[in-house]
């Protein structure tokens, strides 16, 4: 009974959460978990964000989720369990591929999951290399044991990090050995002679500044099984986090976008939506586009040095277009995410590398029995697509569609005739759905200069407002952004004194 009036009584603290991606969401439910009274706000109809999927004529398209680093054990593991990313319905596909490129000479260069098998395939085919072979796949080996920490910087103690040299010794020594090194110097060091190896692997990642830690990180987490691929898709995922948030006692308004956060003498009170409306909080969390929060939301007033010297010199990811495509017959493939190098120019856009095409037929939950669904992904610089004007914007996604028909034809032919759908999404949709900077659909690119940084989850000057999201970690990524809406509920149950909880009582 004194219990009941005391429940009745204490007045639970209000946080308002910016953004109903996947941070956004992840922030939200341990808010609701550690009593908190949370709404959160997002301008689409629906939640996810980037982590999503979309349904035409039948058929489901996904968007995000090609590996789930955490799917089997460890940190990012727990929080999947807490926040029903994953759960015990859900099958997880742990792929023996990981990418087959067609190369321009003739041959295919597959990278498997698992790193013995990788290391005995290249052998074989490449046995005047072995000795750099055997040396890349050791130091892919050494990487095995990192382990992400479980609380934020602020929160760790001595012990903490103790532990994680103890767990992870040497997977440190070799990241803090190769860390300052982009994966194009430490393949060249490498010295591969063969001339397949060169156009498979070395020619793959020639962009000088591409970390070779995330290279080497890679295949670590993929050979351990702990990087899969959760059926049910992107959409499935957010679909689960939503249903873990209402089934808390979370809030979500749809269709409403935050303009202003509310400043007073300091400290976040609130944010104004873009009709007008006034919502007040004890505490802001922004989990929406970093860049559209700082210099829109609070007008560039609250920038901390480290933001400011990443956006002038880090790297971002390029944008994309995806052909999503739906083929009434079945096509099947062992490799289902295959790269093919071509120089093109469609309309204004130059594609200078390579596409990647996906085939979702190892997920029956998306895609319709006796149809396939395909999607074709390509880089797209942002700025050729933000001065399009309307018409040139119609035109240059119907050349696109067209082009997306034609590659069909070219891995499948015959069956360009059987397509029933064809949905081109260009940078500008993932600006105008996700208010995506740049059309950066990972943020900030994982290169040397950046690797082993983060963005703070504070903002000088500004009291009882948090960040969580992709951006404040070059690479991003679903395991990350779900981390980080965890740690900003970490740290405001620190600032209120309470202990943090990331179970239902
Ligand atoms: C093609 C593609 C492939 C990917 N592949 C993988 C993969 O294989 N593995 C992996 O782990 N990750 C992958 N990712 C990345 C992953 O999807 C993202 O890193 C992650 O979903 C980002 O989540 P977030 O919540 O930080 O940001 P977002 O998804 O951007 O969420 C922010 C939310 O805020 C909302 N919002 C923005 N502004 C406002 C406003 N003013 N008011 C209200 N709401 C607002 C947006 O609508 C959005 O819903 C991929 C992404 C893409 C696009």
């Amino acid at each position: 009974m004194k219990n009941l009036i005391g429940d009745i009584f204490q007045m639970k603290k209000k946080i308002i959460v910016i953004g109903g991606g996947v941070a956004g969401l992840s922030a939200g439910i341990y808010a609701q978990l550690n009593g908190f009274d949370s709404t959160i706000i997002e301008k689409n109809t629906q939640v996810g964000g980037l982590c999503t999927g979309w349904f035409r004529k039948g058929y489901q398209f996904d968007y995000s989720i090609q590996w789930l680093v955490g799917t089997r054990f460890g940190v990012f593991n727990d929080i999947y369990k807490e926040t029903h990313i994953l759960n015990e319905d859900v099958k997880v596909q742990d792929s023996s591929y990981h990418t087959t490129t067609h190369l321009a000479s003739g041959k295919d260069f597959t990278i498997y999951t698992n790193i013995e098998e990788w290391q005995k395939y290249l052998i074989d085919n490449a046995p005047e290399d072995e000795k750099a072979i055997r040396k890349m796949c050791k130091h892919m080996n050494l990487c095995k044991k990192l382990e992400p920490f479980e609380m934020p910087p602020s929160l760790r103690t001595p012990i903490d990090y103790l532990k994680a040299l103890k767990r992870s010794f040497w997977s440190l020594v070799t990241i803090l050995r190769f860390k300052k090194m982009s994966c194009k110097e430490y393949l060249q060091k490498l010295n591969f002679k063969s001339p397949w190896i060169k156009e498979g692997l070395v020619d793959n990642y020639k962009d000088d500044k591409y970390s070779s830690i995330a290279f080497l990180l890679m295949l670590s987490w993929y050979t351990q099984k702990n990087a899969g691929y959760p059926m049910g898709g992107s959409l499935g995922v957010a679909q689960r986090m939503e249903n873990r948030y209402n089934s808390l006692g979370g809030k979500i308004l749809l269709r409403q976008e935050v303009k202003e956060v509310i400043v007073e003498n300091g400290k976040a009170v609130g944010v104004e939506l873009s009709n007008g409306e006034r919502l007040m909080a004890d505490y802001i969390i922004s989990c929406a586009d970093l860049h559209f929060t700082l210099y829109n939301m609070l007008k560039g007033q609250y920038l901390s040095p480290k933001i400011k010297q990443a956006y002038k010199n880090w790297d971002i990811f390029s944008s994309i277009v995806q052909i999503s495509i739906g083929i009434n017959a079945t096509l099947t493939t062992d490799f289902p995410i295959q790269i093919t190098h071509f120089q093109k120019e469609i309309g204004k856009t130059k594609i200078s590398h390579s596409y990647r095409m996906i085939n979702y037929s190892y997920d029956p939950t998306i895609v319709p029995e006796g149809k396939s669904t395909i999607a074709i992904r390509f880089n797209s610089p942002y700025e050729i697509w933000e001065k399009m004007s309307k018409e040139e914007y119609l035109e240059e996604k119907k050349k696109i569609a067209q082009l997306g028909r034609e590659i069909i034809e070219q891995h499948y032919p015959g069956f360009s005739e059987k397509i029933e759908v064809i949905d081109v999404a260009t940078p500008l949709t993932t600006v105008r759905y996700c208010n995506i900077w740049q059309g950066a659909y990972q943020g900030f690119n994982p290169t040397r200069a950046n690797i082993s940084k983060q963005l703070g989850q504070t903002l000088p000057g500004l009291g009882k407002f948090y960040l969580a999201g992709q951006w404040l970690y070059p690479g991003g990524g679903v395991p990350q952004s779900t981390q980080s809406g965890k740690w900003a509920i970490q740290l405001i149950c620190k600032e209120e004194k309470q202990k943090f909880v990331s179970q239902s009582k």
